[in-house]
């Protein structure tokens, strides 16, 4: 059944996460079941107008809509298998997040006990939930998504994938090495010049101009990728590429910093170079990895 004002959500796991999209559907006037393993995180909630269940039980009869925000896959199995009984029927939401295989293990577990299984991973920091900006990925039943858009949106923008259940959180991960690439070069870069006494405050706002308008070019280097084809006559291939790391490696080691985060695109390069690829473009560094 379509989303509407009286569909009941259950939220399973009241950590940061967890009490943050409950405070969501709570202000988004939802009646709302909590349940945590520890007791005692639900009074805040509770007094907001919740539910506080004191069994998972309890919780999961309570509503149409389960969402499910522990720590791991396999706490997701400690909480979920001895209720799987009383899942059936009911959309079951895991925003727990679980690895790609994980994930579709617990949509083939979710489908062998006749439970509606949807996916997904949270692109957010708990202040950012029920706020512009904030984002969760989905994928798994399309018909769980359409039905249950309208409380999930109260938490953050959403965005469906497709059927498989692993799709969303392959997003998330793919994402996240973006972000944490991008933050390990910010400290390579801070570290280099705090040698020469510039804090890192004073970079940041450089480091944020250039790495955004060095993520423009993203879409050029995505089209390069899926023709395949990394012939280039620009002056910047692999060899061009090259002597610029090398020279930032030497910098880095000559100013008595750890080069760790720079060290594996150099190793990338140099494998390819030796390979015969030197005059090949940038973008072939994606071969390497797959
Ligand atoms: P958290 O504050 O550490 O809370 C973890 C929750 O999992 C608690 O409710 C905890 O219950 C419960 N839990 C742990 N092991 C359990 C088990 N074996 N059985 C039942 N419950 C168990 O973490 P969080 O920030 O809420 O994150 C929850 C999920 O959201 C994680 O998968 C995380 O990766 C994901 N996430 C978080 C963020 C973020 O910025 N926080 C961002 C994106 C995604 P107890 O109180 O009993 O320990």
């Amino acid at each position: 059944m379509a989303d509407s004002k009286n569909t009941t959500v259950t939220v399973l796991g009241l950590g940061a996460m967890g009490q943050a999209l409950a405070t969501a559907f709570v202000k988004g006037d939802r009646p709302t079941t909590v349940w945590n393993r520890t007791p005692g995180k639900d009074a805040d909630l509770v007094a907001a107008g919740a539910t506080g269940a004191a069994t998972v039980r309890e919780a999961v009869l309570a509503s149409e809509v389960i969402v499910a925000v522990l720590l791991d896959h396999a706490s997701v199995h400690q909480t979920l298998d001895p209720v799987a009984a009383e899942l059936t029927d009911r959309r079951l939401i895991n925003l727990t997040t679980t690895s790609p295989e994980e994930s579709r293990e617990l949509a083939a577990w979710a489908a062998g006990h006749g439970i509606d299984y949807l996916d997904g991973g949270i692109m957010a920091v708990p202040p950012m939930i029920g706020q512009p900006g904030a984002s969760i990925l989905y994928s798994g039943s399309q018909q769980v998504f359409e039905d249950s858009r309208e409380i999930l949106e109260l938490a953050a923008a959403a965005d469906y994938f497709g059927a498989d259940a692993g799709l969303a959180s392959t997003y998330d991960f793919a994402l996240l090495t973006n972000m944490y690439a991008m933050f390990g070069g910010f400290f390579q870069g801070a570290a280099l010049l705090s040698k020469s006494g510039v804090s890192a405050s004073d970079f940041a706002p450089r480091a944020v101009a250039w790495v955004t308008a060095m993520a423009q070019l993203i879409p050029a280097y995505a089209g390069v990728i899926d023709a395949g084809t990394y012939t280039t006559d620009v002056l910047q291939d692999l060899d061009f590429h090259k002597s610029a790391i090398d020279a930032i490696v030497r910098a880095n080691r000559d100013a008595a910093v750890s080069p760790e985060f720079i060290a594996p695109i150099k190793n990338l390069l140099d494998r390819q170079i030796a390979d015969g690829n030197g005059k090949a473009a940038f973008e072939r560094t994606i071969e390497e990895l797959r």
